[in-house]
């Protein structure tokens, strides 16, 4: 079977929006406009009520899937005279990336899988904290974009004024392809820049695009901002440029061609704009998305590792290499059942044949695949490189799992998942729910790469772990709802961390030689604090690197037999999970196992992991344990008469201020970072502190040593 669709008519792309600003109406009219153009032809009279009403309700469902396909025919596609080319047909997969920042989790996942995005805008806001906050994670991975300012009809909306806030905030080479007819209420149309042309949008949801000439009284407008575009796109190429330099205007299919190439580089964000709502201007952003946004084709190819080797692989979106794909979101379908969306990065796989999962070493047989469409679950017989399906019933698969070929294995980069900052304890209240949690739970955290369950070894406590209050809160309220399960919630507990800031050597032997068979067990180890890994540096042989910890066998002449040493390791290991001040896990370790010995008859694995555990503990003690506590960053958004107030009430709670920003309405803007411990209930004492107009979005910054007097209160249990 050969690929159903031409890679380059491909395009994997997700919205990325701050909350409220319009994503999911934006997606409503993408649905609605690529199902319109599917069913040209098929829309008769008589369609019933209920019928539409169905597809909407689905169309709902759909619209928080992980990844939904649709097929786009663009208004103007791009052809070597720049005129629509009907023929052309593109598949979108749209892949879905949650706004609210305590999920940055999320759309950090999002970002990995996807090839480019459409940043959508509230026109009245233009870039608000949140926007920044996830452009950065885009500009992190060297994402792809094109903006939409959205809202347009709104009181208060202003092209130019968000326009100017993601030149000032985000991006200085983000450029005007559109600029509007009217505002606000008399918000009409849109001017296309290269086209020098007016777009309206008449007839049922808009979906009718009328091209008229630029109204004189725009003209003068529209061709100074041609102009800044045009310059703008001819100073990415030397031919174009000197041609310009001589007064040769470039042609369209030139200018698009440039600027898709440097849109693809990150060298140009293409600023578009309309209203979702009253039906104006989504249709060109899709067309916007098949122009300039990449193929699978356009994006460098996905690294990997080999898991029999360690050595580096590149694979490349081509059919004919090896299949390699990752797994990247665990979601339940109500009409399907429990689906895994994968992205296949390379080579092609089957429904009904076997799929090696590379990160377990486990093979299964993968039954049926999917795609979600608006309005059906389209069965999908072969996936190709470069595209997206879900797996359905796949059960031993998480996030960010490898699915590849078994002969030629990769493990493909994982996604960076950041460790859970806050805890609380759940217990079940009957013996019945114990084991319905214990399922829920599992359930949860499978789909969840942040949420992570565990159980206080003291107590037997379970204890989950996540990103935030409000994660955990939504968590276990998912747990209760969506599994039935009753359960009593402790109080959020911060998850501080233990490590070490000084070198310590030491030394220990396990040694039981009274009756029966002995043991013995001897090891050296020297601990160190974990430097950073330097980019480029090859890991030595010897030196086994994990997040949080590093294990260097510099054994010699078989002073402890190669089959004891993983039995150091674990040693260790468990000795970390028991920190040496207040028992919390430590961290950030270089553990160097220098020397040891052995006896022919007494030496067994457990002995040398009791003796390395015993070696761990005596060393961390002397080599200056701290306690680290994790430190978030916030933006707090106040009215300014209140900014005094909240300002002397952060530095209360330990805040470092960084920065005020003045803010459209009034409002006053402060960058702190400030302890996770002295942050919970703060939303709710903000709200009373600032008549319910405080906002205060946090996100996990970094792992910081605690002053000594906290440590003290920590130690005592008071924080
Ligand atoms: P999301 O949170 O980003 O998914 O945003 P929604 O699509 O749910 O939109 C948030 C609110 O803004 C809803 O009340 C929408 O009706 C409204 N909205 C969305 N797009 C527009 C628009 O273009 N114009 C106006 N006036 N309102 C809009």
């Amino acid at each position: 079977m050969n690929r159903d669709y031409p890679l380059d008519s491909v395009r994997n792309f997700g919205i990325i929006a701050h909350i409220d600003a319009g994503k999911t109406t934006t997606s409503e009219r993408i649905l609605y406009y690529t199902g319109m153009s599917h069913k040209i032809g098929e829309v008769h009279e008589g369609n019933t009520v209920t019928d539409w009403m169905e597809q909407e309700r689905e169309r709902g469902i759909t619209i928080t899937a992980a990844a939904i396909t649709c097929f786009w025919h663009p208004t103007y596609a791009m052809s070597a005279d720049g005129k629509p080319d009907l023929a052309k047909k593109v598949r979108f997969n749209i892949i879905d990336t949650p706004g609210h920042i305590d999920f940055t989790a999320e759309v950090k996942r999002s970002l990995r899988v996807l090839d480019g995005a459409v940043v959508v805008f509230d026109g009245v806001a233009g870039v608000e904290p949140q926007s920044e906050t996830n452009w950065r994670y885009a500009d992190d991975g060297n994402v792809p974009r094109i903006c939409f300012i959205n809202k347009l009809d709104r009181m208060g909306a202003s092209f130019e004024r968000s326009f100017q806030s993601i030149l000032e905030r985000l991006n200085k080479n983000a450029v005007r392809m559109q600029i509007p007819i009217g505002t606000e209420e008399n918000f009409e149309a849109v001017i296309d820049l290269l086209r020098m042309k007016s777009y309206h949008f008449e007839g049922e949801m808009g979906n009718q695009i009328i091209e008229k000439d630029v109204p004189a009284e725009y003209l003068e407008q529209a061709k100074k901002y041609r102009a800044e575009l045009v310059e703008k796109i001819v100073e990415q190429d030397d031919t174009l440029m000197s041609a310009y330099l001589e007064g040769k205007e470039p042609s369209l299919a030139d200018l698009k061609k440039t600027l898709r190439k440097a849109t693809i580089e990150v060298k140009i964000i293409p600023v578009f704009t309309g209203s979702a709502l009253k039906n104006k201007g989504v249709q060109l952003v899709l067309d916007a998305v098949v122009d300039y946004l990449p193929s699978p084709l356009d994006i460098p190819p996905v690294h990997g590792i080999d898991p029999r080797n360690g050595n580096e692989i590149y694979r490349h979106a081509d059919d004919k290499e090896p299949f390699s794909a990752l797994a990247f979101k665990l979601q339940n379908d109500p009409f399907v059942g429990a689906l895994t969306f994968f992205r296949v990065y390379s080579g092609t796989i089957e429904a009904g044949s076997y799929i090696y999962n590379a990160t377990t070493g486990e093979k299964e047989r993968l039954g049926r695949i999917v795609r979600l469409q608006a309005d059906k679950r389209e069965e999908v017989k072969k996936v190709f490189a470069g595209e997206i399906a879900a797996a359905v019933g796949i059960k031993g698969a998480k996030t960010s799992h490898t699915f590849c070929d078994e002969a030629n294995p990769i493990i493909l980069d994982p996604i960076k998942f950041m460790k859970p900052v806050v805890s609380l304890r759940i217990e079940p209240k009957t013996k019945a729910d114990q084991e319905k949690m214990g399922l829920a739970l599992k359930k949860l955290s499978d789909e969840d790469p942040t949420f992570i369950i565990s159980t206080n070894t003291e107590t037997g406590e379970t204890i989950v772990s996540g990103m935030g209050e409000l994660h955990l809160e939504i968590m276990v309220d998912r747990m209760k709802r969506e599994f039935s399960v009753e359960a009593n919630v402790g109080e959020p507990q911060v998850a501080y961390r233990e490590t070490i800031t000084a070198e310590a050597e030491a030394e220990h032997k396990y040694i039981k030689q009274s009756g029966g068979k002995g043991q013995y067990g001897h090891v050296k180890i020297t601990l160190k604090p974990m430097e950073p890994l330097v980019e480029g540096k090859k890991i030595p042989k010897n030196v086994k690197r994990y997040d949080d910890f590093e294990f260097i066998d510099s054994i010699k002449g078989g002073a402890i037999p190669q089959e004891f040493i993983p039995a150091v390791e674990k040693g260790v290991r468990e000795a970390m999970g028991r920190g040496i001040i207040a028992g919390f896990p430590m961290v950030n370790i270089s553990c160097e196992l220098t020397y040891g010995s052995y006896h022919d008859v007494d030496s067994s694995e457990i002995a040398y992991k009791i003796a390395a555990s015993q070696a761990f503990q005596d060393g961390a003690k002397r080599a200056k344990p701290v306690i680290l506590e994790p430190i978030m960053k916030i933006e707090v958004s106040v009215p300014e008469k209140f900014f005094g107030d909240i300002t002397g009430n952060l530095s209360g709670k330990r805040a470092q201020i960084e920065g005020f920003e003045d803010r459209p309405g009034g409002i006053k803007l402060i960058r702190a970072t400030v302890p996770l411990s002295e942050m919970f209930g703060y939303t709710n004492q903000l709200r009373s502190m600032t008549e319910g107009r405080g906002m205060a979005p946090m996100e996990f910054s970094h792992y910081a040593i605690v002053p000594p007097q906290v440590e003290k209160q920590i130690v005592e249990g008071k924080k």
